[in-house]
């Protein structure tokens, strides 16, 4: 199916949003006012938005086409698209609406307005979270992802580059470029990034939706510490690290939240504690309890 094809397809995906109104409507870049730039993405830049009739701020992802094809990316787009547009959680990034015209594709996304997460922990004093804040963000990010998980999608690249914050401090989990339909034969793609690479994709082993729950050991550990647990210098080392799961916690982490991340970082994929049982251990359930 060439990228028309699957484009006119999706089309008549296009979602609902209370401030949008009729599905059917067609968008246009006039329809929204374009503010300062968010940032650089792969394919195109980000800027803040405002939809002309309601006033209402979004952010608008501009993605190249020649640049997608390019570089053969039409599936993964498409799959980006198509895996968003159906995911409605608070901590997950809304993508609202989209369109497209010859040259471009507009995705219309909720906006973020604290920015970028990894942003707030170089920022924070000493490069880390207050276990209170680690705990508030863990829990919203096991909630985002266990719904991920019960909609049968992989996230598979979770890292403090893919999670964006609310105007209210909320976690809105973002980026689902490397997000899968989790599939019934399990699969064996290699992706991600290097510290947040589980064992079994390491070994290029097949795997399922718990190579989330890895990720999520690695990032509340980098939450409390300010870098992952297995970073080195070289990728083989980095590895290696990880296969052995040879990692030390500095002395100010507490007995808490070493539990709950030697409960996630498991070798044997089906030891790690599920996403429930991240939001409802002690120590999460200690610094924070959604209202
Ligand atoms: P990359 O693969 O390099 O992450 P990308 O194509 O996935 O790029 P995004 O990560 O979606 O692009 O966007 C690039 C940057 O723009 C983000 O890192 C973030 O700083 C900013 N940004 C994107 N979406 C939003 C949003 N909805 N609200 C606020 N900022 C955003
Ligand atoms: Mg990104």
């Amino acid at each position: 199916m060439d990228m028309k094809t699957e484009v006119l397809e999706l089309e008549t995906k296009i979602i609902n949003h209370e401030a949008y109104g009729n599905a059917s409507y067609n968008w246009s870049p006039r329809d929204f006012e374009l503010g300062s730039g968010l940032g650089q993405g792969k394919f195109g830049h980000v800027h803040v938005a405002r939809e002309k009739k309601t006033g209402y701020l979004v952010a608008i992802k501009t993605l190249f086409k020649s640049q997608i094809m390019k570089s053969k990316c039409e599936r993964q787009v498409m799959r980006e698209i198509e895996i968003q547009s159906h995911l409605k959680h608070p901590n997950i990034l809304q993508l609202l609406t989209w369109f497209h015209d010859e040259r471009r594709i507009y995705l219309v996304v909720e906006f973020a307005a604290g920015g970028e997460l990894y942003k707030h922990l170089t920022n924070s004093p000493k490069g880390r979270f207050s276990e209170a804040k680690a705990a508030k963000y863990i829990y919203q990010v096991a909630d985002a992802v266990e719904y991920c998980h019960q909609n049968h999608v992989i996230h598979r690249d979770i890292k403090p580059e893919n999670l964006l914050v609310s105007l209210n401090g909320d976690i809105k989990l973002a980026d689902f470029g490397w997000s899968v339909h989790a599939p019934s034969e399990r699969r064996k793609t290699m992706c991600g990034t290097l510290d947040y690479l589980p064992p079994e994709m390491i070994n290029r082993q097949v795997y399922d939706v718990t190579v989330d729950q890895w990720c999520i050991g690695v990032l509340l550990y980098e939450f409390l510490v300010g870098k992952p647990p297995f970073e080195s210098e070289g990728q083989d080392r980095t590895y290696a690290r990880i296969l052995a799961l040879d990692m030390t916690y500095p002395e100010h982490v507490n007995a808490g939240a070493k539990d709950l991340i030697s409960k996630l970082l498991r070798t044997v994929s089906k030891e790690r504690l599920s996403l429930d049982g991240v939001k409802k251990h002690y120590w999460v359930k200690q610094y924070y309890s959604p209202s």
